[in-house]
């Protein structure tokens, strides 16, 4: 039983504690400070995880209330090793630490010889010790200077010096207090850059941190959970868990720098696959030091604090499978893509996920989704495959559809349909001249053939004209050069069509919609639209650009027909492909031509239906039946006549 105790300062190691006990014991021999502490007189002073600690306390009781856990929680390294030990181990640390017995406590601790090395001396902050001084008149060991790894002092940002006190090995039953004899300032020869300095400051408070609080255990599957999400949010591992080691090693590398991680015991030999960093990250069973624990915590852009407060369960694009958008494959929309890459974009720090789906097709988005509609979204297409690539060549080359018409069915844009076009060689019908432009063209007057600098000096000035005036309607630009306007409209109309404002939608641009009325709004016009075009007077194309143009809403339509189910239902019902259109001619020139009492034959059709030589099977089958039907009625007219 103590008659006295020293009062522990602020984050004492124990074994100041015993040795400033000792001094004041009047004890000559050590084994009588033993006894009076251990109840034995072969104790051994160990630093960092001593054991015997329940007779200390119980030696305490009727002087102090320290209890053995304040002990070890406050005055030795226990809670610095086991914040990253699994339950069972820490209990076993913090059990073996209270019973008499402590041998293998370092095994079970995991500390090994081959990690970070155990610093040889005791180590002091010449200004912790200057205010020690001045504070309490006496100096001690700061808990913190002693935990390997820790190089710079926490509260002062310098490098710690190594007193003449061996920390082990040497008299392994000995207390030595800290004094101004064996804390001897002397010059270190260590050239840190600013930027290692840092790193290794903010490495001391981390160790603080785990000196400080009382961390709740986890098992060492947590902490792989948490280091592929925090991996894969830095884009260094796939959303399944795959880790990109050249990646990891090297921007770890790069962080830290050679200087800091050798000073650490910790570099990584990027040649060998069995360096410590790409260990820390598999599913592991075997403890790694908290000092690299917390190297990679860092790393991956977290204080200590953060990985511990959260579970992190990063998942930006939801849980996979997430769905294949390749409109071509017999499993659009479903949820069939097993592979997700996550990485960063620069700019805005946002995570990029790109789909991998094993029909071929490669797209990727900016998250993180926030909608159910976001689930449906692509950024951009990195891939089509061999499926989409099958159904554009059938698209393009035998059902012949327009240009707008196969993005649609592809549900890509039409830009990517002309560059896979381009790229796989196919002939689509739009590089042609169009026969419905031919027979446009029939009724409306030849643009005659006027010198080359006029045409061109009327387009310089409707361009100058529209760079000053950027919102003016095509309307207000015609007021302010009406003779240009007039000139561009009877000679170069295309081009002045083309290179004209667009019909301003106010409404699109406004996020306000309510889209349901305006749907049914379109509608009805669109399905008015249509029964004219219908029976206009020559057959003209049924497109969704000249339907939507024929009500003036062109804009509205292309931007935003997604939002317009009925609408799209509609048109997707009336639209027509070139051969449609073909066909339908085929029967408007036949009954032309009935009705001008001609005869009815082939290349009259073909004429005035404006079909051009390339014209398909089902066309050619369709002339055919108009001239049986013909013949027939014809028969049946010539009998009835007799
Ligand atoms: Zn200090
Ligand atoms: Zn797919």
């Amino acid at each position: 039983m103590l008659s006295f105790f020293p009062k522990p300062y602020p984050d004492e190691i124990l074994y100041s504690i015993l040795a400033r006990y000792h001094i004041r014991s009047g004890n000559l021999a050590l084994k009588l400070t033993l006894r009076d502490l251990f109840n034995s007189s072969h104790a051994i002073a160990t630093v960092d995880l001593p054991c015997n600690l329940t007779a200390i306390a119980a030696n305490l009781s009727l002087i102090s209330e320290i209890t053995v856990k304040e002990l070890i929680q406050n005055h030795t390294l226990y809670p610095f090793y086991a914040a990253f030990l699994p339950k069972e181990r820490s209990q076993q640390v913090f059990e073996a630490m209270q019973s008499e017995q402590g041998g293998g406590i370092h095994g079970t601790a995991g500390i090994r010889a081959s990690t970070v090395r155990v610093p040889k001396f005791f180590r002091f902050c010449p200004q912790c010790i200057q205010s020690d001084w001045e504070q309490h008149g006496e100096l001690y060991w700061h808990r913190i200077h002693q935990v390997p790894g820790v190089l710079v002092c926490p509260d002062h940002a310098e490098l710690l010096h190594s007193s003449s006190v061996p920390l082990q090995g040497f008299n392994r039953h000995e207390y030595q207090a800290a004094s101004f004899d064996n804390c001897v300032t002397n010059q270190i020869h260590r050239d840190l850059s600013d930027r290692s300095l840092e790193l290794l400051v903010q490495l001391s408070r981390d160790v603080q941190f785990l000196l400080t609080n009382e961390l709740l255990a986890r098992d060492l599957n947590w902490f792989s959970k948490q280091y592929i999400s925090l991996l894969t949010e830095q884009g260094l591992a796939t959303a399944t868990g795959q880790v990109n080691q050249h990646q990891l090693i090297d921007r770890f590398l790069y962080f830290y720098g050679h200087q800091v991680l050798a000073a650490l015991d910790s570099t990584v030999d990027p040649s060998r696959d069995q360096n410590w960093l790409s260990s820390i990250f598999r599913k592991h069973r075997k403890a790694f030091h908290p000092i690299r624990h917390l190297l990679v915590i860092r790393f991956l852009g977290i204080s200590i604090a953060e990985f511990f407060r959260d579970d992190r369960n990063y998942q930006p694009f939801g849980a996979g499978p997430w769905l294949c958008l390749n409109a071509a494959a017999q499993h659009y929309l479903k949820p069939v893509v097993t592979r997700l890459d996550i990485s960063r974009c620069y700019d805005a720090k946002k995570p990029v996920g790109t789909f991998s789906c094993s029909c071929g097709f490669v797209y990727c988005r900016t998250g993180p989704d926030q909608t159910e509609a976001d689930r449906y979204r692509i950024g951009k297409i990195k891939a089509v495959g061999g499926v989409w690539q099958r159904k554009l060549k059938r698209i393009v080359e035998v059902e012949r559809s327009g240009l707008r018409e196969t993005a649609r069915r592809l549900h890509v844009d039409p830009n990517t349909v002309k560059r896979y076009v381009k790229l796989l060689g196919l002939t689509p019908s739009w590089q042609s001249v169009q026969p419905e432009e031919l027979l446009e063209e029939e009724h409306s007057p030849a643009p005659k053939l006027h010198p080359k600098t006029v045409r061109a000096d009327h387009r310089a000035t409707w361009k100058q004209l529209q760079r000053q005036h950027p919102h003016a309607s095509k309307t207000e630009l015609r007021q302010f050069a009406s003779a240009c306007y007039a000139w561009l409209y009877r000679n170069d109309r295309t081009w002045l069509h083309q290179n004209s404002p667009s019909l301003r939608q106010p409404v699109a641009q406004n996020n306000r919609v309510d889209w349901p009325s305006r749907d049914a709004q379109i509608l009805v016009e669109v399905q008015q639209a249509v029964q004219k075009l219908l029976t206009a007077e020559k057959p003209l194309r049924i497109t969704i650009t000249r339907v939507a143009k024929s009500i003036a809403q062109l804009a509205l339509i292309e931007q935003h027909l997604d939002k317009l189910p009925l609408t799209q239902a509609y048109l997707d019902s009336v639209t027509e492909s070139i051969e449609d259109v073909q066909i339908r001619r085929v029967h408007w020139a036949a009954e032309q031509l009935d009705r001008q009492a001609e005869v009815i034959e082939p290349w009259k059709i073909i004429r005035m239906a404006g079909l051009r030589p390339n014209y398909s099977e089902k066309v050619a089958r369709a002339i055919e039946q108009v001239i049986s039907n013909h013949s027939a009625k014809l028969l049946v007219l010539s009998r009835s006549v007799k």
